[in-house]
């Protein structure tokens, strides 16, 4: 049964409202990745909780205690759970999302201010910091239960929501509390069938997509400190051991131009794809021009599409991300830096799990330490991760997805397994031991954490089309 023709017309109908409720929600720049705009987030943690009530949610709000950032202890944002509808006889959706974003600023090169929506209407996006990471797809959330309250229906499923506003940093606080919440007799998740989570993108800007698969992550800080302070290098380069000079000499023994992990046994640790599966990555509605378009540039590493996918979705990958307390500004500063980390971080799949990479990372690293013969000091910190995830793609609430995205896209989903993580998917999995769906909203080329992200008129008023449907669709694929 598709969603009734009312609700999908008040989507419709109401497409300058929704964009209004987006943009008041990216006008609040709630990066949780710094201390200064922690009060940020808990505005829009306060936002949202007022939202939902609006619609008749009930909502709590669950302080999760605090944390040290940058030297500072910080309170954490509050987790905002909802519940609406109890009836028996109908399945129970969790929907999860997050209500913090990345930091942006202007000068990264954004055409627009960051933390206002501007909407392009000859392009038909939505440009602003949020708008498909994660706020759009939360205010979809929210416009489906607009629209059932405006028009007295019934919601066809029980939904309860999870919104936590430290995904961007490693979702502090929010596994432990799951952990603690579902022994509890009356737990806020109790009764919950399957999960839902709108946190990810389709492959391109065509194709719809369910994802089943997301790579998990190990994120290091690989330290190195030498003299008691900075140094100036006219008075004491060539005198000493430079602590950037061992940094950047082991960041390049991490990783090669093409892509090809150098930490011994990573690699090797996964298996490659079979013939059967590299007809999966074949089929797929991609092409090379796709990830050049949402790089920006012609830099595949592979003219061949199911070899650049399956670098994305089944392969492990070792990025370089930065070097915090090095001289990055403008000008030509001569010093030498006294203290330097370099951050990295490993995309994980099964079989590979932070723990039993972490130990490789660190053996290799010393081992080439040791080799440069350097006085000064050297140390790898693990700074967060998650374990990769597969599910099971045949299961109801997948199938029930696959019916709303050909009832409002007309066109087959994409199955993909994602590059990134989402690392409560699996502690979802785990813990409620319920089927996790990953139905996305935006396209490929939203720009998500980078500069110019946007999302598209059209994928937001469809994609919360396509929300409400997948409940009408649970709804019809589960009754008796
Ligand atoms: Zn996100």
């Amino acid at each position: 049964m598709a969603a009734p023709t009312d609700f999908l017309n008040y989507i419709d109908s109401n497409k300058d409202s929704f964009i209004d409720r987006l943009a008041k929600a990216v006008e609040i720049p709630g990066v949780s990745g710094d201390p200064a705009r922690r009060e940020d987030v808990f505005r829009m943690g306060d936002f949202l909780d007022a939202e939902l009530k609006k619609y008749g949610v009930e909502t709590k709000r669950v302080d999760i205690g605090t944390h040290t950032m940058e030297g500072e202890q910080l309170k954490l944002p509050p987790l905002v759970l909802g519940r609406i509808g109890n009836d028996s006889s109908k399945k129970t959706l969790l929907i999860y999302g997050h209500f913090d974003v990345q930091p942006a600023f202007k000068s990264d090169g954004w055409k627009y201010e960051p933390f206002k929506l501007t909407r392009e209407d000859e392009t038909g996006k939505l440009y602003g910091r949020g708008s498909t990471d994660d706020k759009g797809p939360i205010m979809g959330w929210v416009n489906v239960l607009e629209a059932h309250s405006k028009l007295q229906k019934p919601l066809p499923v029980n939904i309860r929501f999870c919104f936590e506003g430290m995904e961007e940093s490693g979702s502090e606080g929010l596994d432990e509390f799951i952990l603690e919440e579902v022994k509890k007799q009356d737990s806020w998740f109790k009764g919950v069938d399957a999960v839902c989570i709108s946190d990810n993108y389709w492959l391109n800007t065509r194709t719809p997509c369910l994802t089943y698969g997301l790579r998990g992550i190990a994120y290091y800080k690989l330290n190195i400190s030498g003299p008691g302070a900075d140094l100036h290098s006219g008075v004491f380069g060539r005198m000493v051991h430079e602590p950037m000079t061992d940094l950047v000499l082991l960041m390049s023994k991490l990783v090669d131009q093409n892509g090809k992990i150098l930490v011994p046994g990573v690699d090797e640790m996964v298996a490659p794809a079979d013939a059967e599966e590299q007809a999966i990555y074949e089929r797929l509605d991609y092409s090379i021009e796709d990830v050049e378009t949402s790089a920006g540039a012609a830099i595949a590493l592979s003219d061949n599409k199911a070899e650049v996918l399956m670098g994305r979705m089944r392969s492990p990958s070792l990025s370089l991300h930065g070097i915090e307390g090095a001289f990055y500004g403008v000008g030509a500063k001569t010093v030498i830096p006294a203290k330097v980390g370099g951050k990295f971080s490993i995309r994980l799949v099964p079989p590979q799990t932070p723990d039993n990479i972490t130990p490789l990372v660190e053996k290799y690293l010393n081992a080439e330490f040791k080799k440069l013969g350097s006085k000064n000091k050297m140390n790898v910190e693990y700074l967060h991760g998650g374990k990769p995830w597969v599910e099971d793609h045949k299961h109801w609430s997948y199938e029930a997805a696959r019916r709303a995205t050909e009832t409002i896209y007309k066109q087959t989903p994409d199955y993909t397994r994602e590059g990134g993580s989402i690392p409560v998917t699996l502690t979802f999995a785990e813990a409620l031991g319920v089927n996790v769906l990953l139905l996305p909203m935006g396209r490929g080329d939203d720009g998500a954490h980078s500069t110019n992200e946007k999302l598209d008129i059209s994928n937001y008023i469809e994609g919360t089309k396509l929300l409400g449907t997948y409940l009408y669709e649970v709804e019809a694929g589960t009754k008796a």
